[in-house]
């Protein structure tokens, strides 16, 4: 009897299903259960995935075995490690056409042949790499077919079939229960679900039997100009190798740095420049190191006043689109730093030069006037200040008033 039947549970079926019977129950539960169906309803897809992992182990034979043998417990211990991902088994079941219209990109791949695990790598990249493009040599360990025995494991000649159960790996064992008599499969004892048996004098030195060794490999991986964050370069067939199936592939994710001097979205780059005030009213230059080594030098004229936050564009300066000849645009957020008191001098010449004050309403001519300073507030009075302008806004979350984190804040 099996250990356990939680995985044939899943699937509703009993734990003596035939490979059909399985294939149907995962196709109805996984139609049924398909997260795109159930946008609201998280328990389906925890279903999903539980549904997808059930059938993965038990379609697979080998896995069948140990799972119906030792549990859900061998499984990982086992080769059950870099199990699929759910939807990567409902689109190779259900092929690239998609049950619900092509939303998956992959091709008619049901019950094709086997395929070694993809080999996954993020590729981070900087800013000035992805303006320029470049050409990263990444080096990866992966598994090949042992060279010194063909991916044998023993001298030719050496391995044999196992007799036990004839190369399948498993054997059809018979057991008495009570009045019945119960057929059940186990993986193969001689040759341990190998299916083949090396004399322990006849493995290959190489790779001790295992057929296949660790090569270090140096992928070119074009990274171009203006690729975007999240990018997937693939490597078909780079990936590991193990006899029997086809060789795996190694996918690398672009995943761009932050920059200290600029931020992206799409092709556009925005810049922030703290100018003086002399600047913002009365012109003068700015210099922006770009990616590429140059400096823009950006004039800004006199006369045309700056505001703090403004935000102005250099064309064509922006990131380069990718795969296309042309540029994003740079734009460019001003902050202006006002001077210091001490710094300032000749006060009463800027009446030449700025339009005059604002006329401010005058006191009707009876009234009392009374003359006030203004005086600097310290922390702890702003801080008091702030809080409790908070409280005439309404943004009381769970009684507390917005204010008082901000009031830890400021007292720190
Ligand atoms: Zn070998
Ligand atoms: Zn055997």
């Amino acid at each position: 009897m099996v250990k356990d039947t939680k995985f044939y549970d899943i699937l509703g079926v009993p734990a003596t299903a035939t490979d059909a019977q399985l294939k149907s129950a995962y196709k109805k539960g996984a139609l049924k259960y398909h997260p795109d169906k159930n946008a609201h309803n998280p328990e389906a897809a925890d279903k999903f995935k539980e549904l997808s992992h059930a059938y993965e182990v038990l379609s697979d034979q080998q896995k069948r075995q140990v799972y119906d043998q030792y549990g859900e417990e061998g499984l990982e211990s086992g080769g059950a490690a870099g199990g699929m991902n759910a939807e990567d088994l409902f689109a190779q079941f259900f092929g690239g056409g998609g049950a619900f219209g092509g939303m998956f990109g992959g091709g008619m791949r049901e019950q094709g042949p086997k395929k070694a695990r993809t080999i996954h790598h993020v590729h981070k990249v900087g800013l000035e790499d992805i303006y320029r493009g470049k050409v990263s040599k990444l080096a990866l360990q992966k598994s090949v077919i042992c060279p010194a025995c063909d991916g044998r494991g023993g001298k030719e000649g050496a391995v044999r079939q196992c007799t036990g159960c004839s190369g399948s790996g498993m054997k059809t064992m018979l057991r008495q229960m009570g009045p019945m008599i119960q057929r059940f499969q186990t993986v193969c004892p001689d040759c341990q679900g190998e299916g083949e048996i090396i004399r322990e004098r006849d493995r290959c030195k190489r790779c001790m039997g295992k057929k296949t060794v660790v090569e270090r490999k140096v992928l070119h991986v074009h990274v171009d100009k203006g690729v975007k964050n999240g990018h997937k370069i693939e490597f078909r067939g780079e990936g590991d190798q193990t006899p029997g199936v086809l060789p795996g592939d190694v996918v690398f994710e672009i995943e761009q740095k932050p920059h200290a001097r600029f931020q992206r979205k799409d092709d556009d780059l925005f810049y922030q420049a703290d100018i003086d005030l002399l600047t913002a009213l009365a012109g003068g230059t700015i210099n922006i190191e770009h990616l590429d080594d140059r400096w823009l030098s950006v004039v800004v004229a006199p006369g045309e006043p700056i505001t703090p936050g403004l935000i102005k564009v250099i064309k064509g300066q922006g990131m380069p689109s990718f795969r296309h000849h042309d540029y994003g645009n740079l734009y460019i957020r001003f902050d202006v730093k006002f001077p210091q008191g001490h710094e300032l001098q000749n006060l009463q010449l800027l009446e030449q030069v700025l339009p005059p004050r604002l006329s401010q309403q005058q006191p009707p001519s009876d009234s009392m006037v009374e003359d006030y300073p203004l005086e600097d507030i310290d922390a702890s009075q702003s801080a008091q200040a702030r809080a409790q302008g908070a409280n005439y806004d309404d943004e009381e979350e769970d009684g507390v008033p917005a204010g008082a984190e901000r009031m830890q804040c400021a007292s720190q």
